[in-house]
This record gives C-alpha cells, structure tokens and sequence, in this order.
C-alpha cells in the first residue's frame, strides 16, 4: 500500500473509496504505517474534511480493527447511549442501571474525562474497588446476570482509534468532524447494538459552541450507524447538570437520582434518554427511580465490579475533601447566566480532571450546591460550594467561575 499517494490524495482534496480506508487503518493496526504518515494523514483529514462515504468507511474500518462483541442468540435488544460531554454530566451512571431495570441490555463501554468535560470511569472509581477494566468473558457474564456492565476500552476494542486518539491528541487534530464521528461510532459500533441515543450538547460547556455545531456533528454521528436505529437529543450546556461536578460528588448525586430524588433537569434528561432506546413508556421508566429498582441494580452492579456497596451508607466520610468553602453571592437577584465551561476548567484546576493523560484524579474535589439558572439568591448566599485540597485552590476556583446575576 503506497502511504504517501493516500496522503497526497487526501491533502489535495481528494476522495478515498473504501479499500484504500480499509487497507489504510489495516495496516496502521499491524504497525506497519508509522505515526509521522498517521499524524500526516489527520492533518489533511482535518484542513479537508471526508464525504460520509469516507467517514462510513473509517468508522467500519477502525470498528473491525479489534475485537467486536458477539452476543448470544435470541438476547433482548442491546442499547447504548453517547453524550459528546459537558459539565456535571453524570447521566449514564443513572441511565445505564434504569434501562436494565426496563429488561434491556446494557454493554456500556465508556471513557474518561476530556479537557474540561467529566469522564464516567472516573466517577466509577471513586467507588472503593470499582473494577472498570473486565476482559470480554467477564463482560458476556454480567450481562447475562445483571443485563449491565460500564467498563473501559481495553487493548483489543477498537486499538486502531486507541492509537489514532492518542496521536490526535499531540498533533492538534482532535477537533476534525469526521475523525471524531469515526472514533466515537467505531467504539458504539464494535459494542453490536441494536439502539442507541446520542446525547450531542451545546453551550459554553460543550465542545460544540453552537446550536447548528452540534446539529451538524448530530447528523455526522447518524449517517455512520451503520443499520443501528440511533437517535439523537441536542441538549443545551451552558450550566452544569444537575447541582453537582466532581468525580465522587457527582456519585451522590446519581445515587440520589436512582433514588428517585436527584435534581430535575438530570432525571428529565436520563428519562428523555431512556425513552429514545425503550419501548416502554416514559411513566413506566420514571418507576424504576421512583420504586428504588434502579437503586438496587446499580448497588447490584457496583458489586459484580469489585466496588464496596456499603460506601454509599457513609459516603462523604470516603471522600471528604480538606477544604469546603461558599462562593458567596454578591447581591440579591436572579441567576441570569454562568459560564459552565469556567466550572468545568476551574474542577480540572482543583484536579478532578487532568492536564495530563498520564495525571492522578482527586475525586473528592469539585463543586456543589450549584445554584441553577432563573433561581433566586440573597445576598451572602452560596452560588456554590467549593470542594478542594487547599485554601489556596479554593481561592483560584472562587476566582475564576463566572455567575451573573440579575435582577
Ligand atoms: N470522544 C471520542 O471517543 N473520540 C473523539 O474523537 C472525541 C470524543
């Protein structure tokens, strides 16, 4: 396979047909194209684009390149859901539970945090002994038993985007439309769904800014799903969801939420969720958090990984951060906006959130006690609470978030 001529293709606005894209990632997958002609390759797929065409066939492409999950006959229908990441965005430690409550399955293969947005695995272990590395034996058992895991990518689940993520990451090549509707359906591709819902934000705590942004990423992210009936929510992210951001912090949130009393807008929009990849009705969903199943499956699940059940009895005594101080609100009035990606960067300052791939998480620093848009505070009055390891990163973090406060 001539590298080089792919490249040139490519950088000059050509079209690859599909042997090329296939051969092209075959041979990145047996290490035989080195990363200078990968890192080449992004870079002219991100100052030229690719049709769906060649979108289609990368995403198969880099789904073939490991292992792809084979389910047993006759199984009820496999669902999934994706959410291109905010701040707060806690909603599949709730929404994984509930659609196994609804006699669903639920092969859920989720990351970690990226940039300023928060990353499920990362909220799982700040559960003691949660366990989100399972081999595919270990993964069809809990399935069958509890008709849920939530587990990382391991080496032989989808390698070729694991490497091309990788190198995107330190070649400025993340934000290419199609690389990353590749990357991201390749890995709900190899899961072998039947259903999935595609949660694509916008707002100043999303990757995509804008409406229409995020409208276009939607339509990318369906025309690659291959023959899975996905939808998709546009949801807007200029507060975070919910009241809470910060690994363990946001665990008690969800938990409250599989209780049937977390806040509105997460339980609406797990429920919008849950509905896109049902055939239930919503009330029927809205049960399971309501009768305390959905409680009982995630406990369940936190068991069947390794986690200790009993930490959610005493929970702040696991993760109780050093310093815990208000942001007092200047004068009274009426939240008129806030900056939800100032949140999200102010948590990675804190350190629920990396600056560098290889870094440590604290998962007991964040935020709670967000105050939400349209409410009314007094002066004095917390905007929010800081949870963070000194006085001096309380500071920071009360410094930069930005609320604005109206009449
Ligand atoms: N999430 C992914 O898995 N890949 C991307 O490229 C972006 C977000």
């Amino acid at each position: 396979m001539n590298i080089p001529f792919l490249i040139e293709k490519k950088r000059d606005g050509g079209s690859l047909d599909e042997p090329e894209i296939a051969g092209l990632i075959s041979a990145y997958s047996r290490g035989e194209v080195p990363d200078y002609q990968m890192s080449a390759f992004a870079m002219a797929v991100f100052f030229r684009g690719m049709t769906d065409a060649e979108t289609a066939a990368l995403t198969a492409a880099m789904r073939c390149s490991g292992r792809v999950f084979r389910w047993p006959a006759g199984s009820p229908p496999k669902v999934d859901k994706h959410s291109t990441g905010g701040i707060g965005d806690k909603v599949s430690l709730v929404l994984a539970p509930l659609l196994a409550c609804d006699g669903l399955w639920v092969p859920m293969v989720s990351g970690r945090g990226l940039g300023i947005t928060g990353g499920t695995l990362d909220k799982l272990e700040s559960i003691p002994g949660f366990n989100v590395r399972l081999d595919e034996a270990a993964c069809l058992r809990q399935i069958e038993n509890l008709g849920v895991f939530m587990a990382g990518q391991t080496d032989d689940f989808c390698p070729a985007d694991k490497r091309l993520y990788a190198l995107r990451d330190v070649t400025a090549t993340v934000p290419s439309r199609p690389l990353i509707i590749a990357s991201i359906m390749s890995k709900k591709l190899a899961e072998s769904l039947d259903r999935l819902v595609l949660d694509v934000k916008f707002g100043t705590g999303a990757f995509m800014k804008s409406r229409e942004e995020a409208e276009a990423l939607a339509a990318g992210l369906t025309a690659a799903s291959d023959g899975v009936r996905t939808s998709f929510l546009l949801s807007p992210m200029d507060e975070p969801l919910g009241r809470t951001v910060g690994n363990a912090l946001e665990v008690r949130e969800a938990a409250e939420t599989l209780q049937g009393h977390g806040p509105h807008d997460l339980t609406a929009l797990t429920l919008d969720l849950a509905t896109a990849v049902s055939d239930s009705p919503r009330e029927a969903l809205a049960k399971h958090l309501s009768d305390g199943s959905a409680w009982k499956k995630f406990l369940a699940l936190v068991g069947a990984q390794g986690g200790d059940k009993r930490a959610f009895e005493s929970w702040d005594t696991f993760h109780p951060a050093p310093v815990v101080a208000p942001l007092p609100c200047p004068r009274d009035g009426v939240v008129a906006t806030m900056d939800a990606g100032t949140i999200g960067a102010a948590a990675v300052q804190l350190g629920a959130g990396r600056r560098k791939t290889t870094a440590a998480i604290n998962p007991a620093v964040g935020f709670s006690g967000i105050r939400k848009i349209g409410e009314r505070v007094a002066k004095g009055e917390p905007l929010l609470w800081i949870h963070a390891a000194s006085d001096a990163d309380a500071d920071t973090a009360a410094r930069s978030v930005r609320f604005e406060i109206g009449i």
